[in-house]
């Protein structure tokens, strides 16, 4: 039996609060969200009209595993995660529709900037370092090729656009301003702690995380800074086959660079409702499985087994 492919999900038990290009978000009480994590899957902004298969349970098993392991290698870490396992509230019926792919969470005040850290110079840093020699306007050594490591990771905060806009990179002054002084070195400092373990752990799994976006909320009662939404995932990172990596031209990633990629050879760049062909759906699929075998050392069935 194939499993199916789900783009929308309306749960009948639970109010739903509000719906991202990929996840929607469900009010369990005053400080409880189930976040669930549909198939759909956007580049460049957009999403597109058909999902990736199993794609909601990847993001969500992954992120879980996430926080596992970062909760065991940073010691005080705060995250959202509550559970996997959906509240009694939910009745059968939906429990069946969310499987795999629902997480409890604490409900937060989310920081309205996107916390992106860059281990390694590609994509659209590549793009102005070989313009300008900077990124994100910070001056770069002379001589970094394609794809190689920065000196030390780089923090490159941009703005949360609403849906349908589009983040903007900002200097991490204009960071300060948005989200105050107070919190604003905590957020970098912790952003870069949170990328530089989990590169080395996805290094220990023969995967380089290129780079990754963060956000963060804060816990009113304690003034704490917690990591929120999904994390280190195909969808919010760059993720390289170590054994493939090589200085000097582009890698074969295990994420949506084969969509967007496809979306550019096609002329099909940031327009609404692009189908994509079966075949990228599930080639999409599988590579996302294939980062989580490596990352987890189980397959997402055994994952999905042990629920
Ligand atoms: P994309 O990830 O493609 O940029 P998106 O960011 O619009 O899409 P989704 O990932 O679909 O959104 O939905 C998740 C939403 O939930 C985000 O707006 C995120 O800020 C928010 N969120 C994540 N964790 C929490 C939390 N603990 N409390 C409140 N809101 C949260
Ligand atoms: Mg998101």
């Amino acid at each position: 039996m194939s499993i199916p492919v789900v783009t929308t999900i309306e749960l009948q038990s639970l109010p739903k609060l509000t719906s991202g290009k990929v996840r929607d978000l469900y009010e369990i009480d005053d400080k409880t969200l189930l976040f669930v994590t549909t198939d759909r899957i956007s580049a460049y902004d957009v999403i597109m009209a058909n999902g990736v298969p199993q794609k909601g349970a990847i993001l969500t098993q992954l992120t879980a595993h996430w926080f596992k392991v970062l909760g065991e290698r940073i010691p005080g870490l705060k995250t959202h995660f509550i559970s996997l396992t959906p509240p009694p509230s939910v009745s059968d019926e939906d429990k069946s529709l969310i499987r795999g792919r629902s997480m409890q969470v604490r409900k937060l005040k989310v920081f309205p900037i996107e916390a992106i850290v860059r281990g390694y110079i590609t994509g659209s840093a590549w793009n102005e370092y070989q313009k300008t020699g900077t990124v994100h306007g910070i001056p770069q050594p002379a001589g970094l090729q394609q794809c190689s490591p920065f000196p030390k990771p780089l923090y490159t905060p941009s703005t949360k656009a609403e849906l349908g806009d589009h983040d903007e990179n900002i200097s991490p002054e204009k960071a300060a301003e948005i989200v105050g002084d107070k919190y604003a070195a905590r957020i970098e400092e912790l952003a870069l702690k949170v990328y530089s373990t989990a590169a080395e752990y996805a290094r220990e799994h023969g995967i380089i995380i290129a780079d990754t976006k963060f956000e963060f909320g804060l816990d009113e009662e304690t003034d704490d800074i917690v990591l929120i939404d999904e994390v280190l995932t195909p969808d919010s990172s760059r993720f390289w086959p170590a054994s493939e990596y090589e200085v000097g031209r582009d890698q074969d990633s295990f994420d949506k660079q084969f969509l967007r990629n496809w979306l550019t050879k096609e002329g099909l760049k940031a327009k609404d409702g692009v189908e994509m062909p079966q075949e990228l759906a599930e080639a999409s699929s599988a590579r996302y499985k294939e980062a989580f075998k490596l990352l987890t050392g189980k397959t997402l069935e055994e994952a999905l087994g042990e629920l």
